[in-house]
């Protein structure tokens, strides 16, 4: 199977609009028999539920926007659905650089991590549970950090300076 892509403009459907200022609910295709049936089918059961203070779990929000994920162009597994002017997938440039980023990312963690776990072992805290600031490996700010010592091992820790290394695990 060919791996996903979104187009370049998308930003989630929790917003209404793209990157590209179309709202998602315009270039959406519309429903198929089958979705039209299974949203009918969502609503019966919703009617027939015992009510309930957290109201229905089957109760579509907005019928409109049922099945949006599988509606809108902005992903290479929905097809090319001609809903959408400006719809586009990364080239293998984009995709190369992205990927490229993304390593470079994983490097940069990798360094922070690291040296956090030499702080704490200098400082003979490793089966602890302890938290501190040391220099950043990256960018020579201060890089924040936790560590569940006493627990699983877990490390989270942020770079102050925008842009560095965040993560938690
Ligand atoms: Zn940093």
């Amino acid at each position: 199977m060919m791996k996903d892509e979104w187009c370049v403009h998308y930003n989630g459907t929790v917003n209404d609009r793209c990157k590209a200022d179309h709202a998602y609910a315009d270039v959406m295709r519309p429903m198929t028999n089958t979705e039209v049936e299974a949203l009918a089918e969502r609503q019966r059961i919703a009617s027939e539920e015992p009510p309930s203070r957290y109201g229905s779990s089957y109760a579509v929000p907005n019928p409109e926007l049922f099945g949006q994920l599988n509606r809108v162009p902005c992903f290479l597994r929905n097809g090319d659905l001609r809903t959408c002017a400006d719809c586009r997938f990364p080239t293998p440039e984009e995709i190369a650089e992205r990927e490229q980023r993304l390593r470079e990312y994983v490097a940069k963690v990798g360094n922070a991590r690291h040296a956090i776990m030499e702080h704490i072992k200098a400082q003979g805290l490793l089966k602890r549970d302890c938290s501190g600031v040391i220099r950043c490996p990256v960018c020579g700010g201060k890089l924040h950090y936790g560590r569940a010592g006493s627990y699983n091992g877990h490390v989270h820790a942020e770079c102050e300076t925008a842009g560095c290394v965040s993560w938690l695990e």
